[in-house]
């Protein structure tokens, strides 16, 4: 194995893999390793193995903005992001305190009178969903972000906003350790630098992969790789609706804390956050084409610092120290896709587009399902591959889009 692709002993081991597993991951970021921690969690299965082609949380797992909420809009989406809320509520205690889960609460805000309504249905949808949800006036705003400017002088001026005051962030590097560290000290296998490059198979069974470490037999396989899920699928012989685009972001120096709130606009393209340390942590757009391109672009940033500037004029000040992209995997109804494949023993858990890092302990715990079980989680049962045949999507275009 590369020295790249290895870390201090002391974080996981480096094991050499095994002929044969009981199920492997494929894809070594946070939904592939809370897959893996909830199999040996909850269903006691530990002759598991994730494979991962680079080193774990090289993807988006430590490229996104880290925003968590649950406030979506269909009725199959919400009791899914809430399950996970509930479950990082948990993880503070279940996988330690350095995960910074940090419910500051989040706004979403409208620039017209017709956003100002359609969010207030979903805020009222929410509530019926027993999901926290409000909606905040214009001149009430200033009480929950101070530094938002609420007068006619932005191009888009605020009309208020939806609040969900349980919504927040958490530190996603923090988090790849933690689930490492315990998927390893369950006995699962991390396979860092072992790239799937195609599968073994017996008819129509997937039996194992093939790997750039030799081929490992599995008795059920999951793709959890998000953009490159389709390119894996298609070795399979099966096509999968997602496309991946580059999605931005950027961080700026270090100040004092003057943002108590996580502060989305979906109309500008722009999502801000303070981290812990004293960073804004901003979203910017999703590049209009598809590329595995990991790198920021001129056109994009102006785009998000002139909105930056516009609704928070403070922020003139700030300097500019990173821009990066991720690869989001965007379905065609903006929701994930989880369950079984045409080919028995595969499985799959993508699409989660722009906002999978707060489905990260849910998608965990209903994937590890699937995978234990060869059957859908109740709470995943409406977002299997088969819906783009019947038609029976799960639009959640309005409450995902880019506004995490
Ligand atoms: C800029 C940006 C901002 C975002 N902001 C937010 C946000 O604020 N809130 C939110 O909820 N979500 C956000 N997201 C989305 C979120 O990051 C993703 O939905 C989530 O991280 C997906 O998790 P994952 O584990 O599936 O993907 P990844 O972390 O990308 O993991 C996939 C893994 O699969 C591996 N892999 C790929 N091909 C192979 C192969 N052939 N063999 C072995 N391994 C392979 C990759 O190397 C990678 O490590 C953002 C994304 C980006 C890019």
């Amino acid at each position: 194995m590369e020295h790249a692709f290895r870390n201090p002993p002391v974080l996981w081991r480096h094991p050499e893999p095994r002929a044969q597993y009981d199920i492997v991951v494929v894809g070594g970021g946070l939904h592939g390793l809370s897959t893996a921690y909830h199999l040996a969690r909850e269903h006691g299965l530990t002759n598991v193995a994730v494979v991962e082609r680079g080193w774990l949380g090289n993807g988006n797992a430590v490229r996104n903005t880290t925003i968590i909420r649950s406030n979506y809009l269909r009725e199959e989406s919400m009791p899914l992001y809430e399950f996970c809320v509930r479950r990082w509520e948990r993880w503070p205690e279940e996988l330690g305190p350095e995960i910074l889960f940090d419910q500051r609460s989040l706004l979403t805000l409208a620039h017209s009178q017709a956003e100002a309504a359609a969010a207030q249905r979903v805020v009222y949808a929410n509530r019926m969903a027993g999901i926290d949800a409000d909606w905040v006036t214009r001149e009430d705003l200033p009480r929950l972000c101070p530094i938002l400017d609420i007068s006619d002088a932005p191009r888009y001026p605020v009309y208020g906003a939806a609040l969900q005051p349980r919504g927040g962030i958490a530190r996603h590097d923090a988090v790849v350790f933690h689930l490492a560290r315990a998927c390893d000290a369950a006995g699962v296998h991390l396979l860092q630098g072992c790239e799937v490059t195609g599968f073994v198979r017996s008819g129509n069974r997937i039996t194992g992969v093939r790997t750039t470490r030799g081929d490992i037999g599995a008795g059920r396989v999951g793709l959890v790789s998000a953009g490159r899920t389709p390119l894996l699928a298609r070795l399979a012989g099966i096509e999968v609706p997602v496309q991946s685009y580059p999605l931005q972001a950027l961080v700026s120096d270090i100040h004092e804390p003057f943002l108590p709130c996580v502060a989305l606009s979906g109309r500008l393209h722009m999502y801000v956050s303070q981290a812990h340390k004293g960073e804004l942590v901003m979203g910017a757009a999703r590049d209009p084409y598809r590329s595995y391109a990991q790198r920021g672009s001129s056109h994009i940033l102006e785009q998000q610092l002139q909105a930056a500037m516009e609704l928070y004029p403070i922020m003139a000040r700030a300097h500019l120290l990173r821009v990066w992209a991720g690869t989001v995997d965007v379905s065609p109804d903006a929701a994930p896709i989880i369950g079984a494949t045409p080919r028995d023993g595969l499985f799959l858990n993508c699409g989660w587009g722009t906002g999978g890092f707060k489905a990260t302990p849910g998608s965990g715990v209903v994937f590890a399902h699937t995978l234990a079980t060869g059957t859908p989680h109740p709470l995943s049962a409406a977002f299997g591959l088969e819906r783009f045949t019947t038609g029976a999507l799960v639009d959640e275009h309005g409450a995902a889009g880019v506004a995490h």
